[in-house]
């Protein structure tokens, strides 16, 4: 997935905000990268452009060779319901619903037939085999979030996009979430972006991207000469 010159304004006039200023960058593929900044560098716009949650201004979002900006609102919504996981700083699960009846939401509101061997497997895989009937609040906010994580999976999307995922978790629960981002990125092959203010969740990741003022403002590890041209 990748951005080519995008800027996103926010309002028009002497109120315009803007939050992306000719950002070009690509994700690499089957990695782990981490993008940092301070508050107000555009780092959600940046999540939510990759997305397809919010449209540039100018430039264009591709997902492999699909250019989002020339994409319908149902095909739109199509991809970002199957090739795209998003996760949550607070989780949004349904309360009212099981860990196993919120994982699989989306897939029952547009009729699809939902795999229950995959169901049972992705619960496996993050560790919530066991509470599939449990409801969240008798869950701590570490399981709360590997829930969200398999309602991210559930469709096996190209890239799963996390917005400070660990932001409301203590240490371990944080540990736990960025060794599965680490394991799914290295087992399965998947992409995984991550906004994070957090140094230490950044260390997991394969690069990290600092965004400063809307603009990319510095990379770690930095490019090699053949990955810039
Ligand atoms: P970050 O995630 O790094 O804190 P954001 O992408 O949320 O940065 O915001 C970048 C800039 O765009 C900020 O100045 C913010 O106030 C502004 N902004 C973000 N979303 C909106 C919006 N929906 N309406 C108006 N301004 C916005
Ligand atoms: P995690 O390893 O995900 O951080 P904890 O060790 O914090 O989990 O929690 C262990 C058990 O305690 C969990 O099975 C969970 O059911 C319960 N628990 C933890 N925090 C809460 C909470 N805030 N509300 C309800 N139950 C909780």
């Amino acid at each position: 997935m990748r951005l080519e010159s995008v800027s996103k304004a926010y309002g028009d006039g002497a109120g315009a905000v803007t939050a992306l200023d000719d950002v070009s960058f690509e994700v690499p593929p089957g990695t782990f990268t981490a993008v940092m900044g301070p508050s107000g560098s555009g780092k959600s716009t940046f999540l939510h452009c990759l997305a397809g949650l919010d449209r540039p201004t100018s430039g264009r979002v591709y997902l492999g060779e699909t250019e989002l900006g020339g994409l319908k609102e149902s095909a739109l919504t199509a991809v970002r319901r199957t090739r795209i996981g998003y996760v949550f700083q607070a989780y949004n699960l349904m309360s009212a619903l099981t860990v196993k009846q919120n994982v699989t939401l989306v897939s029952r509101l547009s009729n699809s037939a939902v795999d229950e061997a995959w169901l049972a497997e992705i619960l496996g895989r993050v560790g919530m085999g066991e509470h599939a009937d449990r409801y969240p609040n008798q869950l701590s906010g570490g399981q709360q979030q590997r829930v969200a994580i398999a309602r991210a999976l559930l469709t096996r999307p190209d890239a799963v996009l996390a917005d400070e995922p660990t932001g409301a978790l203590d240490t371990r629960s944080s540990q736990e979430v960025l060794r599965l981002f680490r394991q799914i990125v290295d087992e399965t092959g998947q992409t995984v972006l991550m906004v994070t203010h957090d140094p230490v969740a950044a260390s997991y990741a394969d690069s990290v991207v600092f965004l400063a003022d809307g603009r990319l403002a510095g990379q770690l590890p930095r490019p090699t000469p053949d990955q810039v041209a």
